[in-house]
């Protein structure tokens, strides 16, 4: 019988299983494993048990291991006879929480299904994928297909509040379970429209993030005699002024800008010079486009906060100004004290600090996988005729995590072509994902297990 399966009898299954895989998700929204970031929080050993429960019925073998109580990471295999090449299917089972459940069109934790769509929080970041991850390897299973390598699913906790307790407590303190040569995650997929028609857009790396707390000294007094005080927040205005003047250095040297003029049609090839009017030129139609081009090529540093003062009648005696940085892969902690420095530089009763909160990381472009992810979409979506995009995520997920233990990680959940990518709303009210995209998906990793894999 294992000869005799053909990958596009496992295309076949999984489109007949679309029941399965919708009830899938349904179950994982209902389990609320929402993750404050204080804890305790989390509580995502239920998704794992669910997860397990599901891969048993079908003879997966599954570990659980809590980083802390309640903190369930899941660890499932497949394994091939060879036990390499390891492909990892990665998943985070935690989702952030509801701000007001009263405007949710349906409950946040209900998995309701309507107008082809799963309404729910996690619905699209990530248990959608969680459950594709699931059903994909539920038909290599259920059709015996021979492996060559292994096949891993890895679901874990924490990715919301930084992976502490799921990929990053695994990499730090048992690697060998999640130890893989090629590996698939969130963060790219969306299918966006460019004048070459379909594109879809491989993340391989990711912005790092810092958090800097610029501190200014004053002096406190009663608001009634302010000659008596150095009322600290006149001197915000010039630090918030030397922030929104600072002209970060542009950078194109992501593999992204060397795509960009193809699919976009542009006279010339991107560079340091022209990035910033092709920006601007797309500002109007593709908005994010546009935005996305400009977070490519540059460093942000974004006030966001600010705190001083107690009362309405004292003046304060400091106040902290909070800003976000997103920096490139190609620059380090090292650059982004110095760039602080020169924009901080001779300003009196100022002190700060920067706290790293996620490193930039990048997988290779050019490696094999990337053309195994776009085949398997091809066969997925059954079209050859779509433009293909690697670009960095200006946000961070888990693959940070894991490609310092040397795995190829992308990220990349497919779209159907005709998805809407604003209906999504990750950690937003109406949460949904759409069930074409989930087959979609689940196509693509079959397609995606088979060829890396099978013997
Ligand atoms: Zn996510």
């Amino acid at each position: 019988m294992e000869d005799t399966v053909q990958l596009s009898d496992l295309l076949q299954q999984v489109d007949s299983s679309q029941d399965e895989l919708v009830s899938l998700l349904q179950n994982l929204v209902r389990i609320p494993s929402v993750n404050t970031g204080v804890m305790p929080t989390g509580n995502e050993t239920p998704v794992c048990q669910f997860v397990a429960q599901t891969l048993a019925r079908a003879n997966i073998g599954s570990q659980i291991i809590e980083s802390a109580p309640g903190r369930g990471n899941l660890i499932a295999r497949l394994p091939g006879s060879n036990g390499s090449p390891r492909l990892m299917f990665m998943a985070h089972t935690d989702v952030v929480p509801v701000e007001d459940e009263s405007q949710w069109q349906y409950p946040p934790f209900g998995g309701e299904v309507h107008n082809g769509r799963v309404y729910g929080r996690g619905a699209h970041d990530m248990k959608g994928m969680l459950a594709a991850e699931i059903m994909a390897m539920l038909i290599l299973k259920r059709a015996g297909v021979p492996l060559a390598g292994d096949l891993i699913l890895a679901a874990c906790g924490d990715e919301e509040a930084g992976g502490t307790y799921g990929f990053g407590w695994l990499a730090a303190t048992h690697p060998e379970l999640i130890q893989a040569d090629v590996a698939i995650n969130e963060g790219g997929g969306a299918p966006i429209k460019t004048p070459k028609g379909l594109t879809y857009l491989l993340n391989i790396g990711e912005k790092g993030r810092y958090e800097v707390h610029i501190m200014v000294q004053g002096r406190a007094w009663h608001a009634a005699l302010p000659w008596r005080a150095d009322n600290p927040l006149y001197k915000v205005s010039t630090i918030l002024k030397r922030i929104q003047d600072y002209r970060p250095q542009i950078d194109t040297s992501a593999p992204i800008f060397a795509h960009l003029h193809t699919l976009l049609d542009l006279p010339a090839p991107v560079t340091n010079e022209n990035v910033d009017a092709l920006a601007d030129a797309l500002a109007t139609d593709r908005p994010g486009e546009s935005a996305i081009v400009k977070a490519c090529s540059r460093m942000t540093l974004t006030p966001t906060m600010i705190r001083g003062g107690v009362k309405s009648n004292s003046i304060a005696e400091q106040v902290t100004i909070t800003c976000d940085v997103r920096t490139l892969p190609t620059q380090d902690t090292a650059y982004v004290y110095r760039e602080l420095q020169h924009i901080l530089d001779g300003l009196p009763d100022v002190s700060w600090e920067l706290v790293c909160t996620a490193t930039p990381s990048a997988s290779p472009a050019d490696h094999p996988f990337a053309e195994a992810v776009r085949r398997a979409t091809a066969i997925a979506i059954g079209r050859e005729d779509f433009g293909w995009l690697p670009g960095l995520t200006t946000g961070f997920t888990d693959a940070r995590l894991v490609r310092p233990l040397g795995t190829v990680v992308y990220g990349f959940a497919p779209s159907h072509p005709d998805a809407d990518p604003n209906l999504y709303g990750a950690h937003n009210k109406n949460e949904s994902q759409d069930i074409a995209s989930l087959i979609t998906q689940t196509r693509m990793l079959v397609a995606l297990a088979w060829q890396t894999l099978a013997r």
